[in-house]
């Protein structure tokens, strides 16, 4: 009768909803085939950007970074870093000792920059910095040592040598005025002089991918590649100095700073990318810039999750088709949420006490869904990022002219280290697309030391030059 046929009416609507739902997602999930697509692409731009005639238009830049080898265990001293362009902004101080018993003994501070100076003036943002460092020196008691200072900063900078870097362009959260197009040394060494407070040897200017490299490399020889997936994503890896067509020379190598997170700024990536990449894309600080990033790094992944909650919500199929304040505010889903909700060991009363948490008030079947559509985008994020990997142990595996490479891959960020399945699907992928190579992946903490180390050889370097 009537009941019979309501019944089979919720049962159908039920099973087409959930039909939908997965309609939607599957857009996420990709084949073999379309990876390894994305790996053979990888390798076309990394080409595009080494060479002479086709680096201009190209959009992963392979920046040359003037570091020409990893460390050899003689590097001795202290210096200062910075390390800005992650989750945290931090000043360190770094005790290097070489010698039988090697040690490294660092002592940090966190300091907050507010988004008025991420995205405020130029000098603004500088003369912050100096202030921080300032306040550290006060701090270890050291305002009168004029150390030697290396500068971790994680965006892509034109460098001429080790000690000067002109930016190319703001990634991630910031935007500050006037400094694009600068030298970013030049920029911090002016900052330091308006203070008149002391006196600093900037060494070294490094990214936060070469920094990562050094540091699993000081540790494991081996290391000759750097990866963050944190905020944002970008690797490094040592290329052949003869392939470096930018850089005169062709003996030996030098370490690149990819800047893969442009990868896909051409359109080459337009077949995978979904409505809901776009649509994080156009609300962006950099609309049509670092598209791979914004498909695999930290700062974006939420924002798709928040993208594709919004659509099913209008859709009907979440929330009781009601769209929250808190749905519509951009970043709620830090990375240490989506890494709360993915794990393993939650129970979905608590992942609905989470969403509970962030103002999202959900029934049972919701935070099932919700929780499906962060493993699916967190899953897509680790296997392209995987692609990209795959490619760039073959390319130096290729160099090498070898059938089987043993290489170990330094890395950090809060992605690859927060997250419950980031770095297994992600280790999965590059054994899946580049057989021929045995990928070790190192996880050290981080990009300051590896700055310090940079800074040991500039160091080392310039006396020999001046003798
Ligand atoms: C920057 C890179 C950096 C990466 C990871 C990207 O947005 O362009 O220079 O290495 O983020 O921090
Ligand atoms: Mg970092």
């Amino acid at each position: 009768g009537k009941g019979a046929a309501m019944v089979t009416a919720v049962a159908y609507r039920l099973t087409d909803q959930a039909r939908q739902i997965q309609q939607t997602l599957a857009e996420f999930r990709l084949s073999k085939a379309q990876l390894l697509e994305v790996k053979k692409r990888m390798r076309i731009e990394i080409e595009r950007g080494l060479g002479k005639n086709t680096h201009k238009e190209a959009t992963v830049k392979m920046l040359p970074t003037y570091v020409r080898s990893t460390p050899d265990g003689t590097e001795n001293g202290d210096f200062l870093a910075l390390d800005l362009g992650g989750t945290n902004f931090r000043v360190l101080l770094v005790k290097i000792r070489s010698g039988k018993r090697r040690t490294v003994e660092m002592h940090n501070k966190i300091y907050a920059i507010p988004i008025e100076v991420m995205q405020g003036t130029g000098e603004e943002l500088f003369d912050h910095i100096v202030h921080c460092i300032s306040d550290f020196l006060d701090y270890m008691g050291m305002k009168s040592a004029r150390l030697p200072l290396g500068f971790t900063f994680s965006f892509p900078c034109y460098q001429t040598s080790l000690d000067a870097g002109i930016l190319v362009t703001w990634t991630k959260g910031f935007k500050a005025t006037d400094c694009e197009g600068e030298d970013v040394v030049d920029l911090l060494r002016e900052a330091i002089k308006r203070k008149e407070e002391f006196e600093l040897d900037v060494v070294a200017i490094v990214n936060d991918t070469v920094g990562t490299m050094m540091t699993c490399a000081y540790e494991e020889p081996t290391c000759e590649v750097g990866l963050i997936a944190g905020t944002g994503s970008n690797a490094c890896y040592m290329e052949e100095m003869r392939n470096i067509e930018m850089v005169e020379g062709n003996e030996g190598r030098m370490c690149v700073n990819m800047e893969w997170g442009a990868f896909g700024d051409n359109g080459c990536l337009d077949d995978i990318r979904t409505i809901y990449d776009q649509s994080v894309d156009e609300n962006s600080l950099n609309e049509g810039k670092q598209r791979y990033e914004k498909m695999c790094s930290g700062m974006y992944l939420g924002e798709i999750v928040r993208q594709i909650l919004i659509d099913l919500t209008k859709r009907g199929f979440l929330f009781r088709g009601q769209i929250s304040e808190t749905l519509k505010t951009r970043g709620i889903f830090e990375t240490k949420f989506l890494s709360q909700i993915e794990s393993d060991r939650l129970a979905l009363l608590q992942v609905r006490a989470i969403l509970q948490q962030l103002g999202l008030d959900s029934t049972c079947d919701d935070s099932i869904i919700v929780k499906e559509v962060c493993g699916t985008v967190s899953r897509r994020a680790a296997q392209i990022c995987g692609a990209g990997m795959a490619a760039v142990v073959d390319k130096i595996r290729e160099n090498r002219g070898l059938d089987h490479l043993d290489v170990t891959v330094g890395v950090d960020g809060t992605l690859y280290k927060l997250h419950p399945h980031f770095s297994r699907i992600f280790q999965q992928t590059v054994k899946e697309l580049a057989p021929k190579c045995e990928t070790i992946l190192l996880s050290e903490d981080g990009s300051g030391k590896g700055a310090a180390l940079i800074t040991a050889v500039g160091c080392r370097q310039r006396e020999l030059e001046a003798q």
